[in-house]
């Protein structure tokens, strides 16, 4: 039992109907996500206001995260369709194999138990009560039990209603799905404690997804946790790129790292720019256009205090030069420091949440390199080449794979494809856990394990196994 009776009993609810929810064919978790789908595209207009209203976000980008919303609540009713969802391996068995039989192997994916998710502030849509942690786990056959953030909580009311009356007209337990609201420090906490959850997904700061981790960690039975944290997502300009078209450049990357008043975990919060030719064009137009953007409203007062106490402590640091600030507060920022600096001040290194990003000039490929070495993990690293730079790239390359889930060429960070082959995660501190996705249809496995059957009968055999 916890302090929180409503954390009790959602869980208990949750747990008695894990086991019908785990048992349903799999077109019927598919029938539930296209249902969720549909009922969020029904909200219409109420639904992009209400999220207007409660996050600053504007109307048009409330409208495309719940269009993203819903394509991955389908992405994965389509992928339920077909087997690859809990990746079937059949290894036959062979009675006559000398000098021992071999036994006949079969293997599937069943879900873990009961989910707790934490909604993002960020993504009040995609990362939250039907958001891409949802969808993932109601796909793999696990309850939910969502921590609403408390930044939107009439748009979790919203969708969550939704998911219950999908849950109602399906004929499934109403328990597959719980919102709760309350302080993360201790109902948040209470929740991670219970011992009918089984594992958590997470999007937020680096301080609650360790807190958490802790906590999960410290139960007498430990669980997994997914927790996507801290990215500061570093750029590399290699010296053919920045010669060939650096105010193109620096225009792109400006309109990424002000994107959503940088308040993506994918925003680019670090650029590390070869001296050379071409750079003071680089700098010179990237921080014209960062000067020339307006301040927007920010999702929180919290977080728009913790943003502008990062922008500006940043530019405290001895050694780091404010290149461009924008208009009005929370303003944009962009600053500049050489790689000696960089290297000698971890500071330089944290993620400020929001639209400030730090250029660092690096002399050469060896001081690239040495920089590499201070880094922590990120969600993406981003590399542009000119036709001069091919080999330095594919000496860098598999210094990203080790850094970074995603490798972008060639574009920017910003705005994540969801898909079959997307990575959103990285080593930690980006995520917990760097062999998982929190995006994309391979965020499935988070909230699945493998199990084996040896020489079982077909009859007792999970009809996706039998002969
Ligand atoms: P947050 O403070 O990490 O909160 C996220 C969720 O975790 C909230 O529901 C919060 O509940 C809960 N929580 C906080 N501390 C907890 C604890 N000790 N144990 C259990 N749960 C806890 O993130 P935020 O409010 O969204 O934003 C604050 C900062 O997080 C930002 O300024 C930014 O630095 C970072 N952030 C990063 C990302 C990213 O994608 N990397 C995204 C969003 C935010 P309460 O609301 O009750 O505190």
């Amino acid at each position: 039992m916890s302090e929180f009776p409503q954390v009790d009993t959602a869980v208990t609810a949750a747990v008695a109907a894990f086991g019908p929810y785990r048992e349903t064919d799999p077109l019927t978790r598919a029938a539930l996500l296209d249902a969720i789908a549909d009922g969020i595209d029904g909200l219409g207009e109420d639904l992009a206001a209400t999220v207007h209203r409660e996050t600053n976000l504007p109307l048009a980008r409330a409208r495309s995260e719940r269009d993203r919303t819903t394509n991955q609540l389908r992405m994965f009713a389509r992928l339920l369709e077909g087997p690859d969802w809990n990746r079937p391996r059949i290894a036959i068995g062979d009675p006559g194999r000398e000098p021992l039989p071999r036994p006949d192997l079969r293997l599937r994916h069943i879900p873990l138990g009961p989910v707790a998710v934490f909604g993002a502030s960020n993504f009040p849509l995609a990362f939250s009560a039907a958001g891409g942690d949802t969808a993932a786990a109601l796909a793999a056959g696990a309850p939910v039990v969502v921590k609403a953030h408390e930044a939107h909580p009439e748009t979790s009311r919203l969708v969550g209603g939704v998911i219950t009356e999908a849950l109602h007209a399906l004929g499934l337990p109403a328990g597959v799905f719980t919102l709760l609201f309350g302080p993360g420090r201790t109902l948040g906490q209470a929740l991670v404690a219970h011992p009918g959850i089984k594992a958590v997904a997470f999007t937020g700061s680096r301080a609650a997804g360790l807190a958490i981790a802790a906590t999960a960690a410290a139960r007498p039975v430990p669980i997994p946790v997914y927790a996507e944290m801290s990215s500061v997502n570093p750029v590399f300009l290699l010296p053919g790129a920045l010669a060939d078209a650096p105010e193109d450049l620096a225009r792109g990357f400006a309109a990424s790292a002000v994107l959503g008043s940088g308040q993506f975990c994918t925003n680019p919060g670090l650029v590390f720019a070869r001296n050379g030719s071409g750079l003071d064009e680089f700098v010179k137009t990237a921080a014209a256009a960062i000067s020339e953007t307006a301040a927007q409203p920010m999702l929180t007062d919290g977080i728009r205090a913790a943003y502008e106490a990062g922008r500006d402590r940043l530019g405290e640091i001895p050694g780091v030069e404010l290149l461009a600030r924008g208009t009005g507060e929370p303003a944009p920022a962009l600053y500049r420091v050489d790689a000696a600096t960089f290297l000698a001040e971890p500071a330089l290194r944290d993620e400020v949440f929001g639209a400030t990003s730090l250029i660092v000039t690096v002399e050469d490929e060896a001081e690239t390199h040495r920089l590499l070495d201070v880094l922590e993990g990120q969600l993406t690293a981003t590399i542009h080449t000119g036709q001069s730079d091919l080999d330095e790239a594919a000496r860098l390359i598999p210094r990203l794979e080790l850094l970074a889930g995603r490798i972008v060429h060639g574009g920017w960070p910003t705005g994540v494809e969801v898909g079959h082959a997307t990575v959103h995660g990285g080593p930690f501190p980006a995520t917990s856990d760097a062999r998982s996705t929190s995006v994309g249809t391979l965020a499935i496995d988070r909230f699945l394990r493998p199990v084996a059957y040896q020489d079982l009968p077909a009859d007792l055999l999970p009809k996706e196994l039998r002969p």
